[in-house]
């Protein structure tokens, strides 16, 4: 499974790709830009067309680089992507993926015609843009069959060989009318099963723990801004534990981590604690941030690291048990893991 990171024009440090940089990792092979953020900063959208992605920003070539349409953000201003221009920037920028330029998120607490509406809107710009390497999406909803549907009806969409699934986050947030976690995995189950030979891509993971999840439902890459998010909010994640607070930034009520934890961190192999250690992660400033950013990306590659290891070695089963702390995805992994017993196949 590959791990996207998700960046922001809004802020580039810590550059976690670039060779020269205390920072890099090398573990890093992707990385996600939101294609609205080039749209409000137009004279970046500019060099990115006239020069390339990739050398707009020093990314080295053996980096993919994903583009998502960030519709999202185009929706706060009761907005939409401009098309065109997102075909122009895709032809010029030249990034190696690229969603569709919109599609409708269905939100757990919309109505079914609601829900119904988003579907055939974003089936609707699928078909549209089924013809080359735009990359369908397709949402976790309570209009999954729906989808598939559509989907296999179309010659073009079915035989395309990349697909992203959204729509997964509201509803493993526990919002109101949210999916429960066993209508999720099904879903999930059932969109692998359509496209088996195909790769998945998930939208929007954030902790470690969602990273088991969407490992064992057997996704290709998954992408996550949540190492930036977090790390402005004071926050590092830890392998196989979560999220834990060690600047007072914001008011956000997350535990500190505990004497033994404390340890764990300073026995932290990324280059950001290997250079500045504890009090590099709990500096304030753009610091603070950066260390703590590069740890919190760090901990998702190496979780994710463990994981394939474990799987490959058909060890996950026992390794897991102890390994992941996390309370509130761990029934979800536990889930998966009876399933899989239950249907007495290979080790997930
Ligand atoms: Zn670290």
């Amino acid at each position: 499974m590959k791990i996207v990171a998700g960046l922001s024009l809004k802020g580039l440090k810590p550059p976690v790709w670039y060779t020269g940089s205390p920072y890099y990792l090398s573990d890093l092979k992707a990385v996600m830009f939101p294609y609205a953020d080039f749209h409000y900063m137009p004279a970046r959208r500019r060099q990115a067309m006239e020069i390339g992605l990739h050398a707009s920003f020093g990314i080295p070539s053996y980096m993919s680089i994903y583009l998502d349409n960030g519709a999202f953000r185009f929706s706060r201003d009761d907005g939409e992507v401009p098309r065109q221009d997102y075909e122009a920037f895709v032809a010029q920028a030249q990034p190696d993926w690229y969603a569709i330029p919109q599609d409708y998120i269905p939100t757990p607490r919309m109505s079914d015609d609601k829900q119904l509406e988003c579907l055939q809107k974003t089936m609707d710009v699928n078909q549209s843009y089924s013809h080359d390497g735009y990359v369908p999406i397709l949402h976790i909803s309570r209009h999954l069959d729906e989808y598939l549907r559509q989907f296999k009806a179309n010659e073009q969409l079915r035989s395309k060989p990349i697909f992203a699934l959204g729509g997964i986050v509201p509803n493993l947030l526990r919002t109101p009318k949210a999916m429960s976690y066993r209508e999720i995995l099904d879903s999930v189950r059932q969109v692998r099963a359509t496209f088996a030979d195909r790769e998945l891509h998930l939208f929007g993971v954030g902790g470690t723990a969602t990273l088991h999840v969407a490992a064992l439902l057997r996704l290709d890459s998954v992408d996550s801004s949540g190492w930036r998010v977090r790390a402005a909010r004071g926050i590092v994640q830890l392998t196989g534990i979560g999220d834990r607070a060690v600047a007072e930034l914001g008011n956000w009520k997350i535990r500190e981590p505990s004497q033994q934890e404390r340890k764990k961190l300073i026995k932290c192999q990324c280059p950001a604690c290997q250079l500045y250690g504890l009090d590099g992660l709990k500096a304030n400033l753009i610091y603070g941030f950066c260390n703590r950013a590069t740890h919190n990306l760090w901990t998702l590659l190496e979780e994710n690291r463990m994981i394939q290891k474990h799987l490959k070695d058909k060890t996950y089963v026992e390794w897991y048990k102890d390994h992941l702390h996390n309370s509130t995805y761990r029934p979800i992994i536990d889930q998966i893991i009876e399933d899989w017993k239950r249907a007495a196949g290979d080790q997930p």
